[in-house]
């Protein structure tokens, strides 16, 4: 009935609602008749009786009240406390609102609980009193009744003192793949039922020592190590979920950690556990990985980069490297893309390869851009003061950098100044960031555009490529992306579609640059093909300032 055990005296409240509502949370709940001040104990936690406070001992408010304070009541908190339960205190708040809350802190047995003492009014001559642990609420998943993520690293803090987790346990984290079209396709209340079908399969089948529901779709638990097994994941990974005539495939994706050291925080090991769930990559062939050394130090490596960035950026560690774009019958210079590089000192120069994705991840990636757009427009102003050839720079925009509308407005800020320099940045959009982009961002490229800046749409061709990208927005430029162009004289269908979007791309209106150009036959091709421009080692690689300025 009840899980903690407690006595429960009612009359007409349905069994299984009060139980729910009194289940775990509620200490008491104790109606008090205005008239007399007296109670009755509608529901006392058994916890509670060591106290004395039960409907035995305890017949009055006065009581109650003191017998609370003295026996749980945390010291630094007597004196408020006082204040507040006062009768006539009560009566005063009690006036103008018709529920009273007050936090008190107490001592329990194994530390200090916080719970909410809440007065509230029932009719004229009734009040209902009721003393409500919070610290579930913290502790726990409203939905699944679950704990959550406070109350999970909390407990799996405490497990880890336990010898027998010092091996063959592991930490697991879940993520269901599709879970946010189930959501959008079917609605909220379908995407509900799948968190319960998953908590019921995840207890079920992995057993788990301690389970919790972080957010979403994610669980976290930790169990035995010996019950993951591959078969048990290929078993459980695929599943349908059901609604009337509906039918939508889901599949449950794990990362597992394997705890070899129960002094590692918990956060730890769910980052690894994560890092693990997210190697797995797009194309799901595996439902399960378990993070192993090499994941684990390029985390490190990341963890650590990200924890620098501030500091490189002050140290001016960052560099602007420009590579130059030529036309495509002539050779000659046309623009070029500024790529950032990070002279690290103990490092060398990292690619961002390795740090725009993390730096993506944490938000670090338009402090970053924002400094490449200032590099690039200084860099030509100086160059239209001496008098110096300049050409288009493009900067390449993240996803994330149109959910933070700084970079937008100072941009426009620093090409207000200078009304010549509005030709000289272009910005570079990846396919993959323009295909999720939501109504507030794509808006943001409106306006660029309306400013006259040249918006170039990056990386076409690679992954997910739909040609009706090009016709949802007028991109000045299409850029075919080098996965694409090192098919040439491999694959001729890859010829065809070159050609095809070449020809599409010019009666859109759109221009267009290979990228990753290397050889003489890829280029042969390309002038064939009328591309308009090109990037690539062929020509030139990506490089410093200085030597950009040299063959500029
Ligand atoms: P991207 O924008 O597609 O840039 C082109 C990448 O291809 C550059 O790599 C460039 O060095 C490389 N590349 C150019 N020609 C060739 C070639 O002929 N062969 C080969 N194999 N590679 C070639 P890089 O500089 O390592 O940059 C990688 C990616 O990192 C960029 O891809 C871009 O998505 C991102 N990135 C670079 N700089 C920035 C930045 O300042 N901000 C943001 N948000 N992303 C940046
Ligand atoms: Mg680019
Ligand atoms: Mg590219």
């Amino acid at each position: 009935m009840i899980a903690n055990g407690g006595t429960v005296m009612r009359e007409s409240i349905d069994n299984n609602l009060f139980d729910s509502l009194v289940n775990r949370n509620y200490d008491w709940v104790i109606e008090m008749e205005t008239a007399t001040g007296k109670l009755k104990f509608l529901y006392s936690n058994d916890k509670m009786s060591d106290s004395g406070i039960d409907a035995e001992n305890i017949s009055t408010y006065e009581e109650l009240i003191k017998v609370f304070r003295d026996y749980y009541v945390v010291n630094y908190e007597k004196e408020a406390y006082d204040k507040y339960t006062d009768l006539e205190n009560v009566y005063a708040m009690l006036e103008n609102e018709n529920c009273y809350i007050r936090t008190v802190h107490i001592n329990v047995g194994d530390g200090v609980r916080t719970e909410y003492i809440r007065i509230s009014r029932v009719d004229d001559e009734r009040f209902l009193i009721c003393l409500i642990n919070i610290t579930m609420f913290l502790d726990h998943d409203w939905m699944t009744d679950e704990y959550s993520r406070a109350g999970f690293i909390s407990k799996a803090e405490e497990m880890m003192k336990d010898p027998k987790y010092s091996s063959g346990y592991s930490l697991v984290y879940t993520n269901v793949k599709g879970f946010k079209a189930i959501n959008d396709f079917l609605g909220t209340y379908s995407g509900d039922m799948i968190i319960f079908m998953l908590r019921d399969i995840l207890l079920r089948e992995l057993k788990p020592d301690l389970l919790a529901r972080l957010e979403s779709d994610h669980f976290v638990m930790i169990t035995k190590t010996e019950l993951l097994t591959p078969e048990l994941f290929e078993r459980i990974c695929p599943q349908t979920y059901i609604d009337g005539s509906k039918r939508l495939p889901f599949a449950i994706r794990f990362g597992i950690y394997n705890i070899k050291n129960p002094n590692r925080t918990i956060q730890h090991m769910l980052d690894r556990a994560k890092l693990a769930e997210k190697s797995i990559g797009k194309e799901h062939v595996e439902s399960f990985a378990v993070c192993d050394d090499k994941l684990s130090t390029e985390y490190s490596t990341r963890r650590k980069l990200i924890s620098e960035v501030d500091a490189a950026l002050a140290n001016k560690e960052f560099k602007t490297f420009y590579q130059p774009v030529v036309d495509a019958k002539t050779g000659e210079i046309v623009s070029a893309e500024a790529l950032v590089r990070w002279i690290h000192p103990e490092r060398g120069m990292v690619s961002p390869i390795q740090f725009v994705p993390a730096f993506e991840e944490e938000g670090h990636i338009s402090k970053i851009d924002n400094f490449m757009v200032g590099n690039v427009i200084d860099f030509n102003k100086k160059r239209i003061e001496q008098g110096k050839r300049v050409v288009p720079c493009a900067v390449n925009l993240s996803r994330v950098d149109f959910y933070d509308t700084k970079l937008l407005d100072e941009t426009i800020l620093r090409l207000d100044e200078r009304s010549d320099m509005g030709d000289l940045i272009k910005f570079e959009i990846t396919e993959s960031a323009y295909a999720v982009l939501e109504e507030d961002a794509y808006l943001f490229l409106v306006e660029m555009k309306a400013m006259g800046i040249s918006l170039l749409l990056d990386d076409f061709g690679s992954g997910m490529s739909s040609l009706s990208t090009i016709g949802t927005f007028a991109f000045d430029v299409i850029k075919l992306d080098k996965g694409f162009i090192s098919q040439i004289g491999v694959s001729e269908k890859a010829e065809a579609i070159i050609k095809h979007t070449i020809g599409l791309s010019h009666d859109i209106g759109a221009k267009v640059v290979a990228e990753g150009v290397e050889t003489e036959e890829q280029l042969a091709f390309l002038r064939e093909a009328d591309c308009d421009m090109i990037q690539g080692y062929y020509f030139y690689k990506p490089m410093s300032e200085e030597e950009f300025e040299k063959i500029l």
